[in-house]
């Protein structure tokens, strides 16, 4: 690990004049993902700019009757706090199913939103990777492959994107806010991550030198039906292999709207608005719901250990929406599969 100096920022506009006045310095927030790459010589700031402090730890409604999440809510509070379970029970349930009690403590939303692809080599600076450094090649596609992605993928990189709450926010009309030196902006949850095409160094397009200031969800909907699946090698303390948000609003056995994203199958949360589409105006059913599930994953590839995942995710879609449907959703609580 380097030696680096460390500041703390006494408000937001602080925050933006030090990232913007030297681009080889970082935020840290809880730092649960950055300490660990600094450790592993993957990232080398010279300077640590300490956010944790600023004053954006509060949930609060807005007046369109949606939420305003604060970047630095820490996990744990969102998951549990009531508007949120009450409201946005998917959102609760996407983010108690990762990482621990613990991490999820510390860990902040805006953290979240920007964490790191889990890409062994990524972390492994003794072999070459396209998103630690451009131009060296990607030793993933022909090598361990087995957590990578099957869709979005290029010939640059086959990373995931690793999050859980992330999927949850694809599903729910999610906005980032972001603030840097030309002032605020908004972006839709769909645009903030990116595909790697050949630029896989790039996660988001969060410029480099804003600060994300806050989520915004829209009013609630999708109380009842909705579930989020994760499947994963163990039942607790595990990135997904294949992780699904289904949400539904039905009118009798019919689907008047839906909602369906997934991860750990993309480099960005994946979210199918084709397959929503055929989901609308047809019978809850597992015909339907197979229908969708063949077309969301249309494009889907495999590589040498992943291909199981094709299946895997065709499989686990059309169980989240029959949960979803069924208004059972997956418990992460008590981690009983229903
Ligand atoms: C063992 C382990 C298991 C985990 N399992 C899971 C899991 O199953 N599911 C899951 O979803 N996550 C999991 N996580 C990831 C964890 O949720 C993230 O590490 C965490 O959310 C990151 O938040 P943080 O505040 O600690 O970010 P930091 O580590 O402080 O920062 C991460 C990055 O975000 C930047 N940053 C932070 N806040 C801001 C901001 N407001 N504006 C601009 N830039 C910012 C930092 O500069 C840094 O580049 C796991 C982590 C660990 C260590
Ligand atoms: S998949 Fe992406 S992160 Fe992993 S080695 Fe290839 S370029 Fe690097």
């Amino acid at each position: 690990m380097i030696n680096f100096q460390y500041v703390r920022a006494n408000d937001v506009a602080d925050a933006v004049r030090h990232i913007a006045t030297d681009p080889t310095a970082k935020f840290i927030a809880g730092g649960t993902n950055l300490i660990d790459l600094m450790k592993d010589d993957v990232e080398r700031p010279s300077r640590l700019i300490d956010i944790s402090r600023l004053p954006l730890n509060t949930v609060e409604e807005t007046t369109d009757g949606g939420l305003r999440i604060g970047a630095l809510v820490p996990n744990s509070d969102l998951a549990y706090h009531p508007l949120v379970q009450s409201r946005y029970p998917l959102l609760t349930s996407a983010i108690l199913a990762g990482a621990s009690q613990q991490l999820r403590n510390m860990a902040s939303t805006g953290g979240n939103l920007l964490q790191r692809t889990r890409c062994a080599y990524f972390y492994d600076t003794a072999t070459p990777c396209n998103k630690r450094t451009p131009g060296s090649g990607c030793s993933a596609i022909n090598g361990l492959n087995r957590i990578h992605a099957i869709l979005g993928t290029s010939e640059a990189c086959i990373a995931t994107h690793p999050s859980d709450m992330c999927v949850a926010l694809a599903a729910l009309d999610a906005t980032v806010h972001v603030t840097g030196p030309d002032g605020e902006r908004t972006i839709m949850f769909a645009d903030f991550h990116r595909l790697p095409g050949d630029t896989p160094q790039r996660d988001t397009n969060l410029r480099p030198n804003e600060i994300i200031t806050a989520i915004a969800l829209p009013a609630p909907r999708f109380v009842t039906n909705y579930s989020y699946l994760k499947i994963r090698d163990r039942l607790s303390y595990a990135f997904a292999l294949v992780s699904i948000a289904a949400a539904l609003e039905l009118e009798g056995g019919t689907i008047a709207d839906a909602r369906l994203a997934l991860g750990g199958v993309a480099h960005k949360p994946w979210r199918d608005t084709g397959a929503e589409a055929a989901l609308r105006g047809q019978p809850a059913n597992q015909a339907t719901f197979t229908r969708a599930a063949d077309l969301l994953l249309r494009d889907a590839k495999g590589f040498e250990h992943n291909a199981f995942k094709i299946d895997l995710a065709r499989r686990g879609i059309a169980r989240t929406l029959t949960q979803a449907a069924n208004g059972t959703p997956q418990s992460q609580a008590d981690k009983k599969v229903r």
